[in-house]
């Protein structure tokens, strides 16, 4: 019997380093090259709004096959020179794998495990898709009491649950308690046929509060990108993808990879408790409409053929309608207090 953030992790990390894991999913920076290049625009405005600082850590956590850095890099280069000079490339990745392939494109860059070993100062950091593949605890609701679930044989079993003291907060919105587990069962949370269930996703949350304390400290930005309901929801929204198509997540540990919806909620909350100022989540959509997605596709598109041209557009739609990614993938900011609104989180 293991718990089930353990099983994740240790499928994960199996996957990870034996998958090449495009094979099974598509991302945002692999649909097209137009989402990295506005991400960097994006880092760079910020680095104005921090007041240039010299050296900046631009940072990106989990970066796949470095398609996302190596986009906002040439943009970079070309709008801001003086941000490209100023910038140390950190990425955080624990597959080994994933490294020697971001290693091809990113020669310059240092790898971390994890945020902890990252030199300190000012810092832009850039993640998408991340946090969805971080380990999650689930909790089942049974009358009065929460029960954890754990897997066993390719199965889920429930089990006692000890609160875990460690966490900052799990909270949705309006709601601020320590832990899950004294949630009430209010609306949404009790009552139906089925057993609610909570998710709680612990690295998530304590890379929320080290990045809070960080830019408490230092003058900087974090970007998330991911799927996720705008508000904390109950559900098991645990999944595993093969080749683009759902799998059982429990069979097989380490033939798929294996996400979760990101709570946004109680991300930024977790953030917030540390010090950081928060912004969003706001619709993936809406967020790159605003940063010029159409105008950066229309302009790309005019020097390819036309169905080359054709397949940008398209590319870029699928980013941005709400059928497909642009609503349920939402950007959430995390700033430093007292800095302004980043690029596309403007009222
Ligand atoms: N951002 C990329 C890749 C998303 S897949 C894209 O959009 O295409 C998730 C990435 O996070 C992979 O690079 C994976 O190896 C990395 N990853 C997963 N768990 C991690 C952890 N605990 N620490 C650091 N990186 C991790």
């Amino acid at each position: 019997m293991e718990r089930l953030d353990r099983f994740m992790a240790r499928a994960n990390a199996a996957y990870y380093a034996t998958h090449d894991p495009f094979h099974d999913f598509t991302t945002s920076p692999e649909i097209t090259q137009v989402f990295g290049e506005i991400l960097g625009a994006w880092a760079a405005v910020v680095w104005e709004q921090i007041r240039r600082p010299d050296p900046v850590l631009l940072v990106e956590a989990g970066p796949g096959r470095g398609t996302l850095m190596a986009d906002a890099l040439r943009t970079i280069r070309r709008v801001a020179p003086a941000f490209g000079e100023a910038l140390r490339l950190h990425l955080l990745e624990t597959s080994p794998r994933l490294r020697a392939l971001q290693a091809e494109r990113l020669p310059d860059a240092t790898w971390h495990d994890g945020l902890e070993t990252l030199p300190d100062g000012p810092l832009v950091l850039l993640a998408n898709e991340f946090l969805d593949a971080l380990p999650i605890r689930q909790f089942v609701r049974r009358g009065a009491e929460w029960r954890e679930r754990f897997v066993e044989g390719g199965k889920f079993v429930e089990g006692g649950c000890t609160p875990s003291p460690t966490l900052p907060r799990f909270a949705g919105e309006g709601v601020s308690v320590r832990d899950p587990l004294s949630r009430e069962a209010g609306e949404g949370w009790g009552g139906g046929a089925t057993a609610p269930i909570a998710e709680l996703n612990e690295p998530a949350l304590a890379i929320a509060h080290t990045l809070g304390a960080r830019l408490t400290a230092h003058p900087g930005a974090a970007l998330f990108l991911d799927y996720g309901p705008e508000h904390s929801a109950p559900g098991d929204s645990l999944q595993a993808l093969r080749d683009g198509q759902p799998v059982d997540p429990l069979a097989d540990p380490g033939s798929a990879d294996l996400t979760a919806h990101v709570d946004f909620a109680a991300f930024a909350a977790a953030a917030r408790d540390a010090g950081a100022v928060t912004h969003g989540p706001l619709a993936q959509g809406i967020f790159l409409t605003r940063l010029g997605l159409f105008q950066r596709t229309d302009k790309l598109a005019r020097t390819q053929p036309p169905a080359r041209g054709m397949a940008s557009i398209d590319a870029a739609r699928r980013l941005a309608e709400p059928d497909r990614m642009g609503r349920l993938f939402k950007a959430l900011a995390l700033c430093s207090p007292g800095s302004p609104a980043p690029p596309g989180f403007e009222h």
